[in-house]
């Protein structure tokens, strides 16, 4: 057997940890090298593995977690699923909490995996009974057998970067450091590689990749604690200083917007061909600024803390960006600003008059969208949408039947426009008469206005 291939492991456990280093090729980093560490690669696809497992095996081994167990935890997602995933293989059971704001697939992956999941706001702060830290201490301190991991203050989080994390970087780099980049979430990667270095590698600058809107960040450049802003950058970035957080350590810090961190992710994976989440992108933009920065060669370390297979919806879906403003189009007040999938762009959904109810249905499904241009020969020639679906359901006739037609027959030929120039009011009596407007650019067609749109609109303008 060739002896660069890993041999059989007993169990998925044994397979966390020990993840690939790949060097930044294709971007530019100034005279330095810089490496990327695949926590990707971890079996639950997060760097977050590592803590999840050591936390899990000290409360075992300090007689707190026992047959029969429960595990529970505030988390942003990736601690969830990898203590979803420890847990599962050890037999405990799991309840997570989790905010909001965290994306579809890691929640539908923590619950694949057996475990419940909780979801409070992610607009209340420390203190709130409804603040995810506050009510996932509250679900244990009431469930038997239960155990509150805290990743923010269990030492274990940061005994598993220390252990294994930090080792494993400076061997991989024959022990030659100069800087390792990281995000903090529960800071248990600063503190842990931070720790190590500081023993076993001296030279070794920590820096922080902190999204803007964190407190952390201006914390370590200005020592002033600002009040937290928003951010949509998963899983790192504080509205306050975690226990497990060692900010002593920070050498720099660098403050990286949202639509930076997820441009650099998708260019990452454009130039790389490295599949990573919208932390990595600001790891990877803070990265390259410092290495830019330096005035001699050095070797750089950052992280792919996950996969960005957890953000295909987010960070690699031009709606979500479209959504989000960050797609560079100009804001001008008008109805053009509320159109989110550009047919001129190539992007809206549609469906031929030929087509079937079936296929609509597919399409709307599956861009999660309520309703469809019809679209013959370029032209817009009706519209269907979820109640020309429903009538023509309810009208009786089996729903096989239904489904089999061609749309032509049930979608609405009567169409309402407006003009892209029209101010966004334009289009709130049209919504209060349930029309949904095509948005006409001279004579031709830019998309559809929804109301999500709009209201989507009103809360990126004013935010
Ligand atoms: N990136 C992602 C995607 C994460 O989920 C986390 C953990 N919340 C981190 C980075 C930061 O790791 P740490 O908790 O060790 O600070």
């Amino acid at each position: 057997m060739r002896d660069d291939i890993p041999r059989r492991s007993a169990s998925v456990l044994d397979l966390i940890g020990r993840t690939p280093l790949v060097e930044v090729t294709r971007f530019d980093v100034g005279l330095c090298r810089l490496f990327l560490k695949l926590e990707s690669a971890n079996p639950s696809g997060s760097i977050k593995d590592r803590p999840a497992r050591a936390m899990i095996e000290a409360a075992e081994a300090s007689g707190r977690l026992k047959e029969g167990g429960t595990v529970v935890e505030a988390t942003a997602g990736n601690t969830g699923v990898g203590l979803a995933l420890v847990a599962a293989r050890k037999g405990y059971r799991t309840v997570l909490v989790v905010p909001d704001k965290m994306s579809r697939e890691k929640i539908l992956h923590a619950r694949a995996l057996g475990a419940e999941v909780v979801l409070t706001r992610s607009d209340v702060g420390k203190g709130h009974p409804d603040y995810y830290q506050d009510l996932a201490e509250a679900i244990a301190a009431k469930t038997p057998g239960a155990i509150y991991v805290n990743q923010f203050a269990n030492p274990a989080n940061p005994g598993a970067h220390e252990a294994t994390t930090g080792p494993e970087i400076l061997d991989q780099l024959q022990g030659d450091v100069d800087a390792v980049v990281v995000g903090v979430g529960s800071g248990g990667t600063l503190t842990g590689v931070g720790r190590y270095m500081r023993c076993a590698s001296p030279k070794t600058e920590m820096v922080l990749a902190d999204p803007a809107g964190s407190v952390l960040a201006p914390y370590v450049e200005t020592g002033a604690m600002g009040q937290a802003g928003s951010w949509a950058v998963e899983g790192i970035g504080e509205d306050f200083v975690p226990p497990n957080c060692d900010l002593s350590l920070v050498k720099k810090a660098y403050s990286i917007a949202d639509p930076e961190s997820f441009a650099t992710a998708r260019e990452l994976l454009r130039l790389e061909g490295v599949l990573a989440g919208s932390s990595s992108g600001t790891l990877l933009a803070a990265a390259l600024r410092y290495c830019r920065e330096q005035t001699r060669p050095k070797r750089v370390v950052t992280f792919v803390c996950d996969s960005g297979a957890k953000y295909l919806s987010k960070v690699f879906n031009d709606a979500f960006l479209a959504q989000e403003g960050w797609l560079g189009r100009k804001a001008t007040g008008t109805v053009r600003d509320v159109v989110v999938n550009r047919f001129d762009e190539g992007a809206e959904i549609f469906v031929r008059p030929t087509e079937t109810v079936a296929s609509a249905f597919a399409r709307m499904r599956a861009a999660d969208i309520s309703q469809l241009p019809v679209i013959e020969d370029g032209r817009v020639v009706g519209i269907v949408d979820e109640s020309d679906l429903l009538d023509a359901l309810a009208a009786g006739a089996d729903a096989k039947r239904v489904f089999g037609q061609p749309v032509g027959e049930v979608m609405t030929r009567e169409l309402e426009t407006v003009s892209a120039d029209a101010p966004v009011e334009e289009l709130l009596p049209l919504f209060a008469r349930n029309l949904v407007p095509l948005v006409m650019e001279g004579g031709a067609f830019l998309g559809l206005a929804t109301r999500i749109d709009l209201i989507n609109y009103y809360r990126v303008r004013d935010r």
